[in-house]
C-alpha cells in the first residue's frame, strides 16, 4: 500500500477532530443543531489552518443522511453515507470547490451562477466553496453579488480568504464571518505527538517542539514537515536531526548573543556571531531564535506565571528576563524583527546580522536593567578581607550647568563627592541658543520619562532627538526635531511623543521629525553626565581614606579596573 501523506490522512473529517479552532466549531455546531442556517459563510485566516476542511465538514453536515439514509441536518456527520464519503473523496455532485487564485475570472463565476439555477442532484443543498475569494476580479464579485443577495433556498456559499481586507464590503456584509486562528506551537506539537504515536513513529520531545514551532500556526504545514522529518530521519525523529533538516539554530548561541548584548559586551557579540557564521547557519534563523527568546523574556517580565513550564527554554527566558530592562527587551526585539528585512540587502548576510547587533549597542543603555549594578571594588586577596563598603554617594546633579555635550568629557575634573561643584564646569556665558534648546529639550524629556509619559521606542525617539527649532508664534507652536535613525522617524512614534508633549505643556504642539544628525540630544547629555559621575566615583574611591589604608595594609590588594560604579540612579540623567 502506498504511503498516504499525513496531512491528507489526518485531515479532520468531523468538527470533533478539528484542533485549535474551538470557537468556530462551537458556533457552527450550535447553528446546525438549532437549525439557524445562513446562506453564505466567510472563513478567514492564514493558509493551512483549516478553511477548506471546515467547509467540507459543513457541506457534509448539511447533506448527511446518516448510516440508515434517514438522517437530517447534523453537526456530527456520519462519515459513511454517500454525501459524507463522496465529499471526503472530493467527488460529490452538489459540492463544488473553486479556487479563485487560478479561476478568478468572470467566466467561471458565470458558469457557477448558471449551475446555481438547478436544484441539487442528490443532496439537500448545493454548496459552492470559493477559495481565495479576495482574488476574484471586480466583475466576478459583481456577478456573484446578485446570487449572494437572493440565493435559492437550496444554495449555500462558503467563501474563504487569507485577505478579508480585499473582499468587497458588499460581499462581506452578506456573509457570516468566522476567523480561523493560527495555532499555537504547543497545540501543533501536542497534535503531532498523537499522530506520531498512532503511526508508531518514535519522536523525542525536542523534535516535536521544533516541528510545532516551524509549522508557524498551520497544522497542515506541521504535518508536511513531519512527513519530511520521518523520511529524513529514517523513520524516527530526533531533535538534532530535525534541527538540521529545518536549518534551525540551537538555542545556546542565540542565548549567548542576548547575554552579551545585555552586558553591552561588543567583543562577546562579535565572537558569537563569528562562531555562528562558521557553522554555516542561516542568519535569519539566528534572528528568529533570538526574537523568540526575547518574546518569552518579555512574557516573563510582564506576566511571570504565564510561561510554559514544560518548555525547557523557559528557564533561559526567566534568567535573561532579569538581565535586560523591559523596554530594552522590546527595543532589541523590534530591531531583530526589522533586521530580518535587511539581511538580503547586502551580499553578506552575516555582515547584516552583525550590523543589527551593533545597532543595539549603539543605543545608550537605559541603565534600568533589573539587577542593579553592585559596586564590586577591590577584591582583596588573603588574608581574609574585612568587610568594607566601597559605595560612593551620588554627586549632586549639575545637568543644568553641564558643558555642551560635544565638548570632550576630559575637561571635567573628577570631583570629590563632598566638594561643591566648581563654577568652572558651568557652560560658558553667554549660552548659545542651540544649547538653550538642548537644555530645554533634555529637561522636558527627563520629566516625561520620569512621569512614565513616554516609554520604549517613543522614549528612544525623544532621547535620540535633537530639538532644532521652536516656533512659538505658530498655532499650534511648531517644534522641529532632528533624528538620525530612520526607524525612529515614523508617524506613530511622533504622534505619541507629540501628545505626551501636549499633555505636559498644556497646549497642542505640531511636532515635525526630520532626518538629521543632532549634536545635542538628551542621550548625549546623559552619556556625558554618566561619564562625569563615573570619573567622580573613581576619584572618590581612590581618595577614600579606608580604601587607601586597606591598599597600604594588604600589599596584594588592588582595585579592579572598571569595577567602580556610581551607586544609585543618576538624578541628572533620563531614567
Ligand atoms: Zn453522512
Amino acid at each position: 500500500m502506498s504511503y498516504v501523506i499525513l496531512a491528507r490522512k489526518y485531515r479532520p473529517r468531523s468538527f470533533a477532530q478539528m484542533v485549535g479552532q474551538e470557537h468556530v466549531v462551537q458556533a457552527l455546531t450550535n447553528a446546525l443543531t438549532q437549525g439557524r442556517l445562513h446562506h453564505a459563510y466567510l472563513f478567514t485566516g492564514t493558509r493551512g489552518i483549516g478553511k477548506t476542511t471546515v467547509s467540507r465538514i459543513l457541506a457534509k453536515s448539511l447533506n448527511c443522511t446518516g448510516p440508515d439514509g434517514q438522517g437530517g441536518i447534523t453537526a456530527t456527520p456520519c462519515g459513511v453515507c454517500q454525501a459524507c464519503t463522496e465529499i471526503d473523496a472530493d467527488r460529490y455532485l452538489d459540492y463544488t470547490e473553486l479556487d479563485a487564485a487560478s479561476n478568478g475570472g468572470k467566466e467561471e463565476i458565470k458558469d457557477l451562477i448558471e449551475r446555481a439555477a438547478y436544484k441539487p442532484g442528490i443532496g439537500r443543498f448545493k454548496v459552492f466553496m470559493i477559495d481565495e475569494a479576495h482574488q476574484l476580479s471586480k466583475d466576478a464579485f459583481n456577478a456573484l453579488l446578485k446570487t449572494l443577495e437572493e440565493p435559492p433556498e437550496y444554495l449555500k456559499f462558503v467563501l474563504a480568504t487569507t485577505d478579508p481586507e480585499k473582499v468587497l464590503p458588499t460581499v462581506l456584509s452578506r456573509c457570516l464571518q468566522f476567523n480561523l486562528r493560527p495555532m499555537a506551537p504547543a497545540t501543533v506539537r501536542d497534535y503531532l505527538a498523537t499522530v506520531l504515536e498512532a503511526e508508531g513513529v518514535a519522536a523525542d520531545a525536542g523534535s516535536l517542539r521544533l516541528l510545532g514551532r516551524a509549522a508557524r500556526g498551520s497544522m497542515r504545514d506541521g504535518l508536511s514537515l513531519t512527513d519530511q522529518a520521518i523520511a529524513y530521519g529514517g523513520g524516527r525523529l530526533a531533535e538534532d536531526v530535525v534541527r538540521k533538516m529545518l536549518g534551525s539554530v540551537d538555542r545556546s548561541q542565540p542565548r549567548q548573543l542576548v547575554e552579551a548584548l545585555s552586558r553591552r559586551d561588543g567583543p562577546g557579540v562579535l565572537a558569537t556571531v563569528d562562531a555562528l557564521r562558521e557553522r554555516g547557519l542561516p542568519a535569519a534563523a539566528v534572528l528568529e531564535e533570538m526574537a523568540l527568546l526575547l518574546q518569552q523574556m518579555a512574557v516573563a517580565q510582564a506576566v511571570p506565571g504565564a510561561l510554559d513550564e514544560d518548555d525547557p527554554d523557559t528557564t533561559d527566558a526567566r534568567e535573561l528576563a532579569g538581565a535586560l530592562a523591559a523596554d530594552e527587551t522590546q527595543l532589541l526585539y523590534s530591531m531583530l524583527v526589522h533586521g530580518r528585512e535587511e539581511l538580503g540587502l547586502l551580499g553578506d548576510e552575516y555582515a547584516a546580522l552583525t550590523m543589527v547587533m551593533l545597532r543595539y549597542l549603539a543605543f545608550p543603555g537605559s541603565g534600568a536593567a533589573a539587577p542593579a549594578p553592585v559596586p564590586r571594588a577591590a577584591p582583596l586577596r588573603s588574608p581574609a578581607p574585612p568587610a568594607i563598603k566601597l559605595a560612593v554617594p551620588t554627586v549632586p546633579a549639575v545637568a543644568a550647568s553641564l558643558p555642551a555635550p560635544a565638548a570632550p568629557i576630559a575637561q571635567t575634573a573628577p570631583t570629590p563627592p563632598t566638594a561643591p561643584v566648581p563654577a568652572a564646569v558651568a557652560a560658558p556665558a553667554p549660552v548659545a541658543p542651540a544649547a538653550a534648546l538642548g537644555e530645554r529639550w533634555h529637561a522636558l524629556v527627563k520629566k516625561l520619562a520620569a512621569a512614565g509619559a513616554i516609554s520604549a521606542l517613543t522614549r528612544e525617539l525623544a532621547v535620540q532627538g535633537g530639538l532644532q527649532a521652536v516656533d512659538d508664534a505658530a498655532t499650534p507652536p511648531r517644534w522641529l526635531l532632528h533624528v538620525e535613525r530612520e526607524t525612529l522617524r515614523n508617524t506613530a512614534l511622533r504622534d505619541k511623543l507629540a501628545s505626551a508633549l501636549a499633555a505636559e505643556l498644556g497646549h497642542a504642539v505640531q511636532l515635525d521629525v526630520e532626518p538629521g544628525v543632532p549634536e545635542d540630544t538628551p542621550a548625549r547629555r546623559d552619556a556625558a553626565e554618566r561619564q562625569r559621575r563615573q570619573a567622580a566615583a573613581e576619584a572618590a574611591i581612590h581618595e577614600d581614606a579606608v580604601v587607601r589604608e586597606l591598599l597600604a595594609q594588604f600589599k596584594t590588594a588592588r582595585i579592579v579596573p572598571g569595577s567602580i560604579k556610581p551607586l544609585d540612579s543618576p538624578e541628572g540623567s533620563t531614567p
